[in-house]
């Protein structure tokens, strides 16, 4: 069965992020700083993405984390959607029948 867009909660185009999210802890560079025995300050979140094939990477407040997360999240459930949408486009153009995969797993 087709699931329509409203039964999957589709995000809004404006709601999507592409990237990821990591931690980084740091030695603040102090003299006498808990950090110079090891123990670093953070975590300190970071979002990074691509773009013109470059890496960047961009600070994120402690405030906006749940945001990013979310919005990851969002823009995987999106993709998920895009694939499942394509397979259904392809059997259509097969006729309505089920597309088998290529049965690489002969022995
Ligand atoms: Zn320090």
């Amino acid at each position: 069965m087709l699931r329509k867009k409203s039964e999957i909660n589709l995000p809004g185009l404006e709601d999507i992020l592409k990237g990821s999210l990591f931690k980084r802890y740091v030695k603040c560079g102090k003299r006498h700083c808990r950090c110079k025995e090891g123990e670093l300050h953070g975590p300190y979140f970071y979002f990074s993405y691509i773009k013109d094939k470059k890496i960047y990477q961009i600070y994120i407040p402690k405030s906006k984390v749940k945001e990013v997360k979310r919005k990851l999240k969002n823009y995987d459930n999106l993709i998920r959607f895009f694939e499942e949408m394509n397979f259904l486009n392809v059997k259509k153009l097969k006729g309505g029948k089920n597309v088998k995969g290529k049965n690489s797993a002969k022995k």
